[in-house]
């Protein structure tokens, strides 16, 4: 016999504790449903927010910043409260330096700057009318631009490119640009506003004790949540079509009876698993949607030094490449490094380093022991560096791609996405059961149309599956 559930009764098991799973669950509280159970296979809450203790205060190892404020609900949510600070110039004033230590001249690196980066409302305009892919764009408009200089460097000019396709790579977690899709690129809105929020000395993790409504400090507290978050529970397999319910089985064995489920396992996570993970298979769209959209490797480095390092003027600091080290560079076990494009000074951590490294090269490191990259990233710094480059007293690096709760770090929509036709709508939509009941819910960034990568479009995408739960039980007023 089925049992009529109401907004107190109804059992909704949301996986994962990031930024989506924990704005579905509260909001879901808030709005008076009271058998909210959220499942995680971490240690701790977060997700790819994940701010840890590091040198003088802390340093965030996923999310860092609010990206934009206006139409930005994190903004909204934090900006009277005094949380967030622009990050200055630091990514704009950066040092470029070539692998034969020269470097670049304040006028000759603005030129290259500005053609770069500077074009991004040209840009927009300019991909509308653009079959191809961001790459081919960027690489095309970038020699267009320069023909109007000609007293630049050509070779300086390549290995400046080189360089910006692989920053563009890390805004993106693209491999290559020339995968990502310059129209699918439209689809993500950028917030209007200071688009380098950082979080002071607090770090990203002050947003899920605000979404928790925490009093404390304690990292167990979880305000709203409490008794509603496991921790160390790994979901294995979903059947959402068990008669009238969803029986949820743990990789411990528990099996968890459940009326609706919201999944916000990252694009990775189904990737590697949506066909084992699910009875019945998810229909042809689902599918195809977790096969199209595509999500890559971004990984940060810190590196905590006894007194700030560098020239005190430089704010952060870009490697070019010149053809004839990079040869060489391929044939040692260094070539990985090839995709460290830059290192920059971290807010509120005059001590700190951050550095970056994406695609294949990315996976590659996160092989690697932790002492072999540290080395190798000191290699680097005394190829390219005149002066004295101290030990770090501390180092830490990423590895998105290798936790299998992750397999990467966010998501952008590529050329095979267009090929496909399918896009965040399509990983978005409810599975239902024949009555209308959605039974099997998607949330988190890959889902969002718009703010897909970022934590505001995470946030968003759990509201929004919350809401279609307030919305379903308000519609069933006669069965309460
Ligand atoms: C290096 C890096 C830098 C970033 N920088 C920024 C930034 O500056 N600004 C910004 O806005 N965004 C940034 N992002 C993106 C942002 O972190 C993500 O978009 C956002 O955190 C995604 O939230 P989510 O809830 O969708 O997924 P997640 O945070 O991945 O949460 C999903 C949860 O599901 C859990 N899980 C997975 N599988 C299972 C299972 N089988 N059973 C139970 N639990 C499971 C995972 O452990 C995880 O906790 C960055 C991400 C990375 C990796």
């Amino acid at each position: 016999m089925n049992t009529i559930r109401n907004s107190k009764t109804a059992r909704i098991v949301i996986i994962g504790a990031g930024p989506s799973g924990i704005a579905a669950a509260t909001k879901l509280i808030e709005s008076g449903f009271e058998n909210v159970l959220v499942i995680e296979a971490e240690n701790r809450v977060g997700g790819r927010i994940y701010t840890v203790d590091f040198a003088d205060n802390v340093v965030d190892l996923g999310a860092q910043w609010c990206h934009g404020e206006k139409k930005n609900v994190v903004y909204e949510l934090v900006k009277d409260l005094n949380l967030l600070e622009t990050t200055g110039t630091i990514y704009d004033d950066y040092v470029c330096i070539r692998s034969n230590r020269e470097v670049l001249s304040d006028d000759v690196a603005d030129v290259l700057k500005t053609i770069a980066f500077e074009t991004i409302p040209e840009r927009q305009k300019g991909l509308l009318k653009y079959e191809g892919s961001l790459g081919s764009y960027l690489v095309e408009t970038y020699w267009r631009e320069l023909e109007k200089t000609p007293n630049i460097d050509r070779t300086i000019a390549h290995e400046f490119l080189d360089n910006m396709k692989k920053f563009e790579n890390s805004v993106e977690a693209s491999d290559t640009v020339f995968e990502v899709s310059g129209q699918g690129h439209l689809d993500y809105w950028i917030c209007e506003g200071e688009l380098l929020l950082n979080w002071k000395d607090k770090g990203f993790h002050t947003l899920l004790k605000l979404l928790m409504k925490c009093k404390g400090n304690e990292t167990n507290d979880f305000g709203i949540l409490h008794k509603r978050v496991i921790l160390n529970k790994k979901i294995e397999h979903i059947d959402w079509q068990k008669g009238d319910e969803a029986i949820i089985k743990c990789v411990d064995g528990q099996l968890i009876e459940a009326d609706h489920i919201i999944c916000t396992v990252s694009l990775g996570v189904l990737k590697e698993n949506y066909k084992k993970m699910f009875t019945p298979l998810l229909p042809p769209a689902k599918c195809r949607a977790i096969e199209g959209l595509k999500l890559g490797t971004v990984n940060k480095f810190f590196m905590e030094f006894k007194v700030p390092f560098g020239p005190p003027d430089w704010t952060g600091f870009m490697f070019l490449w010149t053809q004839e080290d990079l040869d060489e560079l391929r044939n040692t076990d260094y070539f990985w490094l090839e995709s460290v494009f830059g290192f920059f000074r971290v807010s509120y951590q005059p001590r700190i380093l951050g550095g970056w490294i994406i695609g294949p090269h990315g996976r590659h490191m996160e092989t690697l022991t932790v002492s072999e990259v540290q080395k190798a990233i000191l290699w680097l710094f005394r190829k390219f560096f005149t002066f004295p480059i101290p030990e770090p007293i501390n180092f830490m690096r990423t590895q998105w791609y290798s936790n299998p709760n992750f397999r990467g770090s966010y998501t952008f929509r590529s050329m095979y996405t267009d090929e496909l036709r399918t896009g965040a709508w399509d990983l978005a939509s409810p599975l239902t059961n024949g009555a209308g009941k959605p039974v099997l819910q998607f949330a988190g960034e890959a889902t969002h149309t718009h703010y897909y990568s970022t934590v505001h479009g995470a946030v968003e995408s759990g509201w929004r599956e919350a809401e279609r739960l307030i919305a379903f039980y308000q519609s069933r007023p006669s069965q309460l």
